[in-house]
């Protein structure tokens, strides 16, 4: 891995001689890889203005299934195809990421492996990125094929993240996207592990625009995101980028401390001028249930903070890889096979 500090001086080829990768992290979709590298080389064949030479990375994040067989028979019969096997299942984040630190070119793609996210859009993508964008994310006008709770749970969870987080991360936008060098070396220097890949890009920074798109059912296979999985990405993605929920304690606290002053004031009232004298279990009990509550939830927000510290102060590696296979732009004679013009 290269360690650069900071991304200054990175140089990013954006003409004819600019290099492209195409990142797709995979779990169990043995019966989408073939589909998948059939779509993306016809695209990356057919592109108005093809790239000086184009690998395609695919990360094996500890499939179960034939996924690491397939892609090794993929690879075989195609040389831009590098594949990074995983020593375990360490979720996509994780995966992207060592797809991204692996990736050569001077623009590089991230997408999913299930066919939901177009391989038609790299050719727009490309159009910006000529243009002098370092991102170019692609935002979902219309999802198929997904139930109503991920709809309404992703709609929820993209404007809680807008409103929480101090970076400005587009709403309903994943992690398809392309980015060029500077910012992949960018996240390459940044090693924290809860990693939240579209707000690491956004801190990032440099140009950033977006397209939209109509996100596609899966080509085959169920969802590899399950409500946990979907649920620890969402803190992960709040922690990392937002210290509200830390302060939420000190708003709790002085909420509650001005309820408790306005029902004193009250009490001494009603004692002073009706001599009434309250029972008090009511408001006892409703004091002590509602303000442990607060001090659980408080203290549950710390843990989550606390316990990723202890996380990142471990300082241990993001992912091990088990295998490579292939050397994608790393291979000397690199060119694209192209059936349209070239542009120079
Ligand atoms: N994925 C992965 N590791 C995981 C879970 C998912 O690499 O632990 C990959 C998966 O194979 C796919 C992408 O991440 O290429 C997105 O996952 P999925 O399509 O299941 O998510 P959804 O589209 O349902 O949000
Ligand atoms: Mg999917």
């Amino acid at each position: 891995m290269e360690v650069i500090a900071g991304s200054a001086g990175v140089a990013v080829r954006r003409g004819s001689d600019a290099t492209l990768s195409i990142v797709v992290p995979v779990y169990n979709e043995a019966d989408n890889v073939g589909e998948l590298l059939r779509r993306i080389t016809q695209v990356v064949r057919g592109l108005s203005a093809p790239p000086a030479g184009y690998e395609v990375i695919l990360v094996d994040d500890g499939s179960h299934d034939a996924t690491f067989a397939m892609l090794q028979a993929l690879a075989h019969d195609d040389p831009h195809l590098r594949i990074v096997s995983l020593s375990r299942n360490f979720g996509h984040q994780i995966a992207a990421t060592a797809g991204l630190d692996t990736a050569r070119g001077d623009a590089v793609v991230l997408m999913d492996g299930d066919l939901q996210d177009p391989p038609e859009l790299i050719d727009e993508f490309l159009v910006k990125f000529r243009q002098g964008y370092d991102v170019v994310f692609a935002t979902r006008r219309r999802r198929a094929g997904e139930s109503r709770f991920k709809l309404l749970t992703a709609a929820v969870f993209y404007r809680v993240i807008r409103r929480l987080t101090n970076v400005s991360i587009p709403v309903d936008t994943g992690d398809f996207r392309l980015m060029s060098r500077r910012v992949v070396v960018a996240l390459r220097n940044s090693r924290e592990r809860h990693r939240f890949i579209r707000g690491l890009v956004s801190w990032v920074g440099f140009r950033q625009t977006g397209i939209e798109y109509d996100r596609a059912e899966r080509f085959s296979g169920s969802s590899k995101y399950p409500v946990s999985k979907m649920f620890k990405f969402a803190l992960d993605g709040i922690t990392a980028f937002s210290e509200i929920p830390l302060r939420l304690a000190t708003w709790f606290g002085f909420a509650v401390s001005i309820i408790g002053f306005l029902v004193a004031l009250y009490e001494v009232g009603l004692h002073i001028f009706t001599g009434y004298n309250l029972p008090g279990y009511t408001s006892t009990i409703f004091a002590i249930l509602f303000l442990g509550g607060v001090q659980l939830i408080t203290i549950g927000i710390l843990g989550e903070y606390v316990g990723r510290i202890y996380d990142e102060i471990k300082g241990r590696p993001l992912y091990l890889v088990a295998e490579n296979v292939g050397s994608g732009l790393d291979a000397a004679a690199d060119s694209v096979p192209s059936t349209a013009p070239v542009a120079r």
